[in-house]
Order: C-alpha cells, then sequence, then structure tokens
C-alpha cells in the first residue's frame, strides 16, 4: 500500500516546524480552495482536501508521530476506516485558527480579507463597477456598406445622475457609513458550542451589502446614482461594412456605479439583402437575361451596379451562365485594399410565343445551318 506523502503534499520536508507546516498550508488551501478555481472546481477540491488533511496530521503532534511511525496503517488509525472526513475537519475550527489573525485585520471597508477568499469572493463594498456594455444592432442597405455612411441613431442608455453625481444621495448630503456593519457591507456571527465554533456571515441587511446608508435619497435619480436617457449619436460606418461587423464606441454604454467607467456601446451591423445584387465578400453579383440574338451575334446592353448603369460588351457567341467581370464594381475592402468586382452572369432567354413569320425565319434559319 501506497503511503499517503502528507510532507510530500504540503511540500516541506519531514523535519519541519510546526509553524513551516501552518506557512505551508495557508499558502495552499488559498491556492486551492475551490471558489479560487472557477475553471476546475472538481479537482482542485480535491487537492484542497488533500491539503487539509496532511494539515490536520501534521499540525497535531499525536498523530503526526503515529503518522511518521506507521506511516499508511496510522492514517487508519487516526481516521478510522473511513478514512479522513472533510466534515468533522471543517467544524473543529481549524480554519479560524489558520485565518483567524487575518480575519480580524483584514475585515475593514474596501479590503479583502483571507476569510473572505475563504468563504467565497464576494463584492467589496461601495465598490464602483463599470458600466454593462450596450449592443445597438443596426441595418444598412447594401449600397451604404459598399462605400461607408455616416448614420445618427438614438440609443437609450444610462448615464451618471448629474445632480448626485452618481452617490445616490441629495444634492448636498454624503452616504454615511453603515453602523450595524461598520461598512464592511457583511455582519460576522460566530457560535461557539463547547469545542466547535460555527462561523457565518451574511450580507449586511441594513446596507444590503454597500457598507453606506443613503439617507436621503436624490430626488432627481431616485437614490439610483443613474438616469435613464436616450442619447443622439452620429456614427460612421465604414466602406466594405459587412453582417456582423462590431463597432465599439467607448464609454457609450452603461454608466458606471459609484464612479466606475462607463461601459462600452457596441453597433452591430446587419446588410440588408439586395433586390438584385448577392454578396460574396467584396464581389457582388448580378444575373442578366439576354435574348439569344444578342448572344449569338454579340451586343451591348445596360448593366445596373452599385453606382447606376454602365455599358456591358456581350462578344458573339456567348453562352447562357456565362460571367463577366466590371473591374471595381463591387465594395471597397474594409482594411483599404482596393475595391472588389461585379460579376455579370447572363442568361440566354429562349423566346416563346412566336409569330407565324418568325417561326418561318427561325425555320429557314434552321435549314442553312444543316447545310453548313
Ligand atoms: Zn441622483
Ligand atoms: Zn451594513
Amino acid at each position: 500500500m501506497v503511503d499517503k506523502e502528507y510532507y510530500k503534499t504540503l511540500g516541506i520536508d519531514r523535519n519541519a516546524s510546526k509553524s513551516e507546516i501552518k506557512k505551508a498550508y495557508r499558502r495552499l488551501a488559498k491556492k486551492y480552495h475551490p471558489d479560487m478555481n472557477k475553471e476546475d472546481t472538481k479537482a482542485a477540491e480535491e487537492k484542497f482536501k488533500d491539503v487539509s488533511e496532511a494539515y490536520e496530521v501534521l499540525i497535531d503532534d499525536d498523530k503526526r508521530s503515529k503518522y511518521d511511525y506507521f506511516g499508511d496503517a496510522g492514517v487508519r488509525d487516526i481516521f478510522g476506516a473511513g478514512g479522513f472526513n472533510w466534515s468533522d475537519f471543517t467544524r473543529y475550527g481549524d480554519i479560524e485558527d489558520i485565518f483567524g489573525n487575518l480575519f480580524t485585520r483584514g475585515f475593514g471597508f474596501g479590503e479583502e480579507s483571507v476569510l473572505d477568499m475563504f468563504f467565497g469572493r464576494r463584492r467589496k463594498p461601495w465598490e464602483s463597477l463599470q458600466g454593462r456594455d450596450l449592443r445597438f444592432d443596426l441595418e444598412i442597405d447594401l449600397e451604404d456598406a459598399a462605400s461607408g455612411v455616416k448614420k445618427r441613431i438614438d440609443v437609450p442608455h444610462t448615464v451618471v445622475c448629474s445632480d448626485c453625481h452618481g452617490s445616490g444621495a441629495e444634492k448636498g448630503t454624503a452616504p454615511k457609513t453603515c453602523d450595524m456593519c461598520k461598512g464592511s457591507g457583511q455582519v460576522k456571527n460566530v457560535q461557539r458550542r463547547g469545542y466547535s465554533q460555527f462561523i457565518s456571515i451574511t450580507t449586511c441587511a441594513r446596507c444590503k451589502g454597500t457598507g453606506k446608508i443613503i439617507e436621503k435619497k436624490c430626488t432627481k435619480c431616485y437614490g439610483r446614482g443613474v438616469i435613464q436617457k436616450t442619447s443622439r449619436m452620429d456614427i460612421e460606418i465604414p466602406a466594405g461594412a459587412f453582417s456582423g461587423l462590431r463597432l465599439r464606441l467607448e464609454g457609450k454604454g452603461e454608466a458606471g456605479i459609484r464612479g466606475g467607467p462607463s461601459g462600452d456601446l457596441f453597433i452591430v451591423i446587419h446588410v440588408a439583402p439586395h433586390k438584385i445584387f448577392e454578396r460574396e465578400g467584396n464581389n457582388i453579383l448580378l444575373e442578366v437575361p439576354i435574348n439569344f440574338i444578342q448572344a449569338a451575334l454579340g451586343a451591348e446592353i445596360e448593366v445596373p451596379t452599385l453606382k447606376g448603369k454602365v455599358k456591358m460588351k456581350i462578344p458573339s457567341g456567348t453562352q447562357s451562365d456565362s460571367i463577366f467581370r466590371l473591374r471595381g464594381k463591387g465594395i471597397k475592402d474594409i482594411r483599404g485594399y482596393g475595391r472588389g468586382d461585379e460579376l455579370v452572369r447572363v442568361k440566354v432567354v429562349t423566346p416563346k410565343n412566336l409569330s407565324k413569320e418568325q417561326k418561318r425565319l427561325l425555320q429557314e434559319f434552321g435549314r442553312s445551318s444543316r447545310k453548313r
């Protein structure tokens, strides 16, 4: 049976002093506490338990000597057949023993104590927070996407209240430190029952965890510190814009809380489908019908582009589905690498409802074709 390697687990050698054991445990408990390991909670929890088990044995002279002498067999003697019992450990008061001195020192306003880390991270009281980012969906047409466009938009968002400058307190007053939690935003309760002690930490009910009390609320924002507003903004959409393009307007999102910076506004571009053009990257595609005489003899036809009509030559003997390229008539590249093309696919249309005369001429044409 492999020995449980308590010394290795804590990264100390066999003659480590009690203070070295404590120091090692403190460091590792912080490192592996499940609340500090959001990614791989399960693995961290296992490590945390291993570290705690090693600590519990090595910090106790009696248990340590049993372990040193008997190895794994000593562990079974210490914990019984079931092994280390995690739920017992948490009630032993060791947590307070380890973190106790830091508890009192680190519990003041604005500081994050080790106990906060131990019991899970919490928001610092009266902490300034960045405002939320906002998303604004904007539809433009293909012509605007091709060449760029200026747009005026109305964006509903929050802004810092001009009366209280975000504090939420009435003009001329300021928020006061909460007397129930002394500004920490949390209330700690310790209950002792014999050798066990129970610590619970709850959010302060009076200030709801903010650590401050607003006695008279600002009448303009009702104590929220921010007000709802619709802001008119002029934005420039670059040439080459495409569906899904996100334009970031720094600081134009929701207002920050308690002096925090504003969030950003993201304009998400949607290019509306076009009546006749299809887009393929920076190129646009168009299908144009021609009649079989134009196809056979060649012709000059008018073709629509994103910027009006242009003339295009069709050579004689053109087949249906031939593609002609109009250089530079596509969409400007968003990074400035020139302009795409317009690709024109011609479709040869077979005539219907021919007159007697037309039929006669075509039959003649057919006969002359066979003779060749
Ligand atoms: Zn206000
Ligand atoms: Zn409070």
